[in-house]
């Protein structure tokens, strides 16, 4: 009962999503791809994006990276612009363009875990496995009061068996997007909807308002702190001076400034012969595990500066916007174009 009640609510107030309409594995696993940790609101563009420039995975497998993260520019974890690519250019090379069909293949792929393959193998094969994400996760938590940890294993585990036992065999594809569906509009965070819920009254957390506090985690993810200085070179034809990024992280082969330390920046900023120099306000952003604060310190010239010492290349407003770099660059570049080459 109630399943069959989770379903019809489905039915009747599911969201127009567009890789609702198919159940084309390609589409289904990019949709997925993109809304890893993200929003659906956020994606949405993205994956409307990508299906126009890569309408099929032989598209895709085509792609050029620096194309396919200048698409994914501002979508953040570019990991998963990497992989796509590679898992892309895998299936058409290897498997002759025949994406896998079965829950063991599907998790071989780079970036599909036991979520995306259960996701991807439920609503394009209706393979009977449940989708277990962070919304499921509540959900399940809430609705049957699970007080332990739900990031704890045994938790998942046991979370894992009530799905098993939920989950509509004959309709996978149509539970898994219900459940998660409802934990994403209904089963919210904070202040769930109860009133709305189609399944209030098999909920245990329900009476008593336990889904305040539920569910409950263990591992508060440990944020770190990092300083970023940047230094911003421009020149008169109005270039800015940017280079790719070699370092093996989440921004690997984005472009963005030459990034110094405030003694590095110190020093130059006493020999040069620059126009002016401007330093901005910090600007911050919070990445999953990092809070970053970016300084920009910009300099520009009338002489091409001395640039033998640093790695990259002058590129005009034109060439950068062609060029993927992390939304933080995206913003300050915009700052930037709005105003004038600086003299002082
Ligand atoms: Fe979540 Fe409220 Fe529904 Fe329980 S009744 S499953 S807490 S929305």
């Amino acid at each position: 009962m109630l399943t069959s009640q989770l379903l019809n609510w489905y039915l009747k107030n599911k969201r127009d999503l567009p890789w609702r309409e198919t159940k084309d594995p390609y589409l289904i696993w990019l949709s997925e791809i993109i809304l890893q940790q993200t929003r659906v609101n956020q994606g949405l563009p993205y994956y409307l994006k990508f299906k126009e420039n890569y309408p099929s995975i032989y598209h895709l497998a085509k792609a050029k990276e620096e194309e396919v993260l200048r698409l994914w520019q501002g979508l953040g974890y570019y990991s998963r612009g990497r992989n796509l690519l590679h898992t892309a250019k895998h299936i058409v090379n290897e498997l002759d363009g025949n994406f896998p069909d079965t829950l063991k293949e599907l998790k071989k792929l780079k970036g599909v875990g036991d979520y995306t393959a259960a996701a991807i193998g439920s609503i394009a094969f209706k393979i009977p496995e449940p989708a277990i994400d962070g919304n499921v996760l509540r959900v399940i938590a809430r609705l049957y009061k699970i007080e332990e940890p739900i990031d704890d294993r045994k938790t998942l585990k046991k979370i894992k068996e009530i799905s098993e036992l939920l989950i509509a065999k004959d309709q996978p594809d149509l539970y898994n997007q219900a459940m998660m569906e409802l934990g994403a509009t209904v089963c919210t965070p904070h202040n769930p909807k109860c009133n709305q819920c189609p399944i209030r009254e098999y909920c245990l957390s329900f009476p008593n308002k336990d889904y305040q506090r539920l569910p409950v985690k263990k591992n508060k993810v440990k944020v770190t702190n990092q300083l970023i200085n940047y230094l911003v070179l421009e020149n008169t034809k109005r270039k800015l001076f940017l280079k790719q990024r070699k370092e093996n992280d989440i921004w690997k082969k984005m472009f963005d400034f030459p990034e110094l330390t405030k003694t590095h920046i110190n020093k130059i900023l006493k020999q040069t012969k620059a126009e002016s120099i401007q330093t901005f306000p910090p600007v911050h952003t919070t990445l999953t595990h990092r809070k970053i604060k970016a300084v920009f310190t910009k300099i520009s010239y009338h002489d091409l500066p001395d640039t033998n010492s640093l790695e990259g290349q002058w590129y005009s407003y034109e060439e950068i916007e062609q060029l993927p770099k992390p939304k933080i660059i995206v913003d300050f570049i915009d700052q930037l174009k709005a105003s004038p080459f600086s003299e002082s």
